[in-house]
């Protein structure tokens, strides 16, 4: 058994031990590592910097391997092109990669300042915040496949980039659970504009422009962008840091629900919602899961009583750990805030981390 436990290695701070913790340094050692999980024939994961995953007090049975591979190459720009490729290792810190192509010149990512977590878990959810995601930058994502046992590169189109979610994802789906491909991302190709004389891609984001002063669809400085990002993140507790306990978690908890239109109607006229395309020629509608939270009488701060977890003071869709919580206080609050919803608003909100062993 490995002394560590997982709550040392993920940003909520919960979880038990894993019977084996072993460190993967360069891909070599990570596809070792993937193929004598799977040839053991027990249960094994992937853990990068612990931002998206939540683990059960009790650990995980099997092998955790966690990905610390480093590496940033860009590669020369073609006369012609105005994107330049940057490849870059799946264990290398999200930020610290942004930070790189706004000192580069290189836009594409800068609305994503801030995020935490690594490189090789940006494509898992596609993340995204203020108007941009990865499905705009990524090229291609060089994936150990462990059913094929081989090392395949999968394009853009393949990986189904969506809302939080992508071929590799395990998690919710069109309202049911999907195993993700298992495998590991060892590095992630970004395709981005140097040719952009220092500005950002146009801006998609109302409170980032206001906060910028320009009009939405305009472009500002990359560095100004950045800048701007942290700052918004930072005030929501979205900015993960030890002595902020509002970043003590996993980001948002719940991922915004899509509905039909015609049930959207039957909610208060506040509720805010924006198109969301066609199924089956019925048209859809993405609702705020955190209005319906707040809707359903959960305030910021909220906490059941004797509990060491909270909903963030500075954001409705975060779980936080106050200090000296269990996954079952996150867990017990996940399930009083998805019951309260369903019961005021009749939807079914959808859990956007990883879970081991946490049945919601
Ligand atoms: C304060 C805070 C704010 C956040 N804000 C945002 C936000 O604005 N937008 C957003 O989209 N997300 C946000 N998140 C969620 C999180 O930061 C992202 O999902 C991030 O990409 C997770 O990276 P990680 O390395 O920590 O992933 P981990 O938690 O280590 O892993 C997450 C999942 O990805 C898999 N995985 C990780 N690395 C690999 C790999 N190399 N190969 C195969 N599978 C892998 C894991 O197995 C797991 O299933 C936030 C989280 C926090 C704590």
């Amino acid at each position: 058994m490995n002394p560590t436990p997982l709550s040392e290695l993920t940003t909520t701070g919960v979880g038990g031990v894993a019977t084996h913790l072993v460190t993967a340094a360069t891909n070599d050692e990570l596809v070792t590592a993937v193929r004598e999980a799977v040839d053991a024939g027990e249960p094994w994961c992937i853990l990068a910097g612990g931002s998206n995953s939540l683990f059960s007090d009790e650990g995980f049975d099997g092998t955790v391997i966690l990905v610390r591979t480093t590496g940033i190459e860009r590669q020369p720009a073609s006369a012609e092109s105005a994107e330049t490729l940057v490849r870059v290792a799946a264990g290398e810190n999200w930020d610290d990669f942004v930070a790189f192509t706004v000192k580069q010149g290189l836009a594409g990512v800068e609305a994503l300042s801030g995020i935490p977590g690594s490189v090789g878990a940006s494509p898992i959810q596609n993340i995204g915040a203020y108007g941009q995601d990865v499905s705009g930058s990524i090229r291609s994502v060089e994936f150990y496949d462990a059913d094929a046992g081989q090392i395949v590169q999968l394009t853009n189109t393949e990986l189904e980039l969506g809302y939080r979610s992508s071929a590799l994802k395990t998690g919710y789906r069109n309202g049911v659970y999907r195993v993700a491909r298992p495998g590991a991302v060892l590095s992630v190709t970004f395709a981005l504009n140097s040719n952009a004389d220092g500005l950002s891609e146009p801006v998609a984001y109302g409170q980032l422009a206001d906060k910028l002063g320009v009009q939405v669809g305009e472009r500002a400085g990359l560095a100004a962008v950045r800048e701007a990002v942290l700052e918004l993140r930072a005030s929501k507790g979205m900015v993960y840091s030890s002595t902020d306990l509002d970043s003590h978690s996993t980001g948002s908890f719940f991922m915004n629900p899509v509905v039909s239109a015609t049930f959207a109607k039957s909610l208060p006229d506040d509720a805010p919602q924006w198109p969301a395309g066609e199924l089956n020629q019925i048209e859809l509608v993405k609702l705020s899961a955190a209005w319906l939270i707040e809707h359903a009488g959960i305030k910021k701060g909220f906490s059941l009583p004797g509990s060491r977890a909270a909903i963030s003071s500075k954001h409705s869709l975060a779980i936080t750990n106050r200090g000296g919580a269990s996954s079952e206080d996150v867990a017990q609050l996940a399930r009083f805030v998805l019951q309260r919803v369903q019961s005021e608003a009749g939807v079914n909100l959808l859990p956007e981390p990883v879970l081991y062993g946490i049945e919601l």
